[in-house]
């Protein structure tokens, strides 16, 4: 939305405001919306959801828009296993959003972070990612948004074994039951019932798991194999291997199977399978069992899964009575799990290194800093590429080239708020912006269009006379009033008052400028607004 891509626009009054872009503005944050909400869960179609959305985004100019989409992409790059591409992006992110004071936009990438630190094996990153991921949502924040949340905070607390995630546990599945939202409590239950079968507490475990199967089997969702395997798990915990192998027999069905052939979870189903039937003293439908998972870890290079696996064909050997063959296995599993847990740490140390090196970040984020520069809501720049740009601009025109800096104020703004709301407000914002902001400058002259803050807004022309930037300046104004505002405001007209000043008269500072535009301004407001006041 810059002016330099509008230059082919010449009759300011002719402009039509966008609602067009207005709305697919809106409709793109909808659609954001039910992508983030999807990407809690294995759904074909969220990557080119997200890749659309994004350019989408970029076509409109809608900064916060892009980087909602590009964490929903990261975060797809984080569950595939690149934790340190994730990381990267959910970071820069995270900075941008922090500069902006986008607040949903923190919310998300802190959100994000939280599971990137999760698995790079830093709990107390997580936790603090979580917390801040939860004290950020909003009273309006989506639903599904606020259980994913919370949720995270209670898998964040649970697996850093803090009693606190019961009660986060159970606010979350109230809220997910009162939503009606069958997959999440499932998604909740397993990760609850999982995380405390990582903490021993097995019995814990085994209630969680059967309010998992009993939700499973009343709404008619078969449960896929990392659930079994968690189910399994607790009741193994417990001793309970019948049960265990029960639970896990639907698993084998081919259709199970289809649906994880790519995942890591086959494969970790196989293996939990092919232990309890060697401690059921079926070893021969173990070793089968055990090859297939074998089979699988080698074709996807499940690297970690593979070194679990020759633990596992060791106690078969032995249980089969070949301690020769167990006594091998088990070396090569010794050596495997060394050279694993060597790797796994470069690979943290490297992911780690990469979120945090400057200047790898600094290339990648050349773009988020531009987008650091822009307004989100507006597409303008905004006021810290005023401070960057003025002083750098008032140095390169010199003496030779007089400097007009103006600032644009909307009339009794707080009313159409007050009136309307305060999403019509900001479409009322967005208007004025892109009325601004494609009002083409006066022959031969330079400019730049930026929100100050709130309903003000600064317009610069360069290397331009006096009453040519007047003349522009009441055009400005005409187009703002000649605006045809009534539809959304229900009646409400939208002026605004500007006070301009120049170098010919006022020194050649930022401050000054600004300082004696802010004068003009008030004078206009003092004078009736709407209307245009210089020196
Ligand atoms: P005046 O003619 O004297 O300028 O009156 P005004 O009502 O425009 O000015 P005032 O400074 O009293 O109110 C500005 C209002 O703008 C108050 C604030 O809530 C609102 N505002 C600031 N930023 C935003 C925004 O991003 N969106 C919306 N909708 N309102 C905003
Ligand atoms: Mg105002
Ligand atoms: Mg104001």
């Amino acid at each position: 939305m810059t002016s330099t891509e509008r230059a082919g626009t010449t009759d300011a009054e002719s402009v039509v405001l966008s609602p067009a872009d207005d709305a697919a503005a809106v409709s793109l944050a909808a659609a954001l919306d039910r992508l983030e909400s999807l990407s809690r869960f294995e759904r074909d179609g969220i990557e080119e959801g997200a890749e659309r959305a994004a350019a989408a985004a970029r076509e409109l100019a809608r900064p916060e828009l892009e980087l909602r989409a590009r964490l929903i992409g990261g975060d797809l790059l984080r569950r595939r296993g690149d934790v340190a591409a994730a990381g990267r992006i959910a970071q820069a992110v995270h900075r941008w959003a922090s500069e902006n004071g986008t607040r949903h936009l923190l919310a998300r990438s802190s959100f994000v972070l939280a599971a990137v630190f999760q698995e790079l094996g830093d709990v107390s990153l997580a936790l603090e990612h979580a917390v801040r991921a939860v004290d950020l949502l909003e009273p309006d924040s989506p639903a599904t948004m606020r259980i994913d949340h919370l949720a995270r905070l209670a898998d964040c607390l649970g697996l850093d074994g803090d009693e606190a995630a019961q009660e986060r546990y159970d606010e979350v599945l109230r809220l997910a039951e009162q939503l009606g939202d069958v997959e999440r409590q499932l998604l909740v239950l397993n990760n609850r019932a999982y995380c405390a079968t990582m903490a021993g507490r097995f019995d814990l475990a085994l209630t969680f798991s059967a309010q998992l199967q009993t939700l499973s089997s009343d709404r008619g969702i078969a449960l896929h194999l990392g659930r079994l395997d968690t189910v399994a798990r607790a009741l193994m915990g417990l001793g309970r291997l019948q049960q265990a192998e029960a639970v896990l027999l639907p698993g084998l069905d081919p259709a199970a199977q289809e649906a994880s052939l790519d995942g890591d979870a086959g494969a970790d189903f196989l293996l939990t399978l092919a232990e309890v039937r060697r401690r059921l003293d079926k070893v021969d439908d173990a070793q089968t069992v055990l090859t297939e998972c074998v089979r699988r870890c080698e074709e996807h290079g499940l690297t970690s899964i593979r070194v679990r696996a020759r633990r596992e064909q060791a106690e078969l050997h032995a249980a089969c009575g070949d301690f020769r063959a167990a006594f091998e296995e088990h070396k090569g599993y010794v050596d495997e799990l060394q050279e694993l847990q060597s790797a796994q740490r470069d690979a943290r140390a490297r992911a780690v290194h990469a979120m945090y090196e400057t200047t790898e970040a600094r290339k990648q984020s050349r773009r988020y800093r531009e987008l650091s520069l822009r307004d989100p809501l507006t597409g303008l720049y905004n006021r810290r590429y005023v401070d960057e740009e003025l002083p750098l601009l008032l140095r390169r025109a010199g003496a030779a080239e007089t400097v007009v800096v103006a600032l644009v104020d909307v009339d009794h703004f707080k009313r159409v708020n007050d009136t309307c709301s305060h999403e019509v407000g900001d479409r009322v914002l967005c208007g004025v912006a892109e009325l601004l902001d494609r009002m083409p400058p006066p022959e031969g002259a330079g400019s730049f269009v930026a929100r100050m803050g709130g309903e003000e807004f600064l317009v610069v022309l360069t290397g331009v006379g006096l009453a040519a930037a007047q003349a522009h300046l009441e055009a400005v104004r005409r187009a703002v009033a000649g605006h045809p505002w009534t539809e959304l405001t229900s009646g409400l007209p939208v002026t605004v008052s500007i006070g301009a000043t120049s170098t010919v008269v006022t020194e050649a500072t930022p401050a000054a400028l600004l300082g004696r535009a802010d004068e003009h301004l008030y004078r206009a407001k003092a004078d009736g607004r709407d209307r245009v006041v210089t020196d």
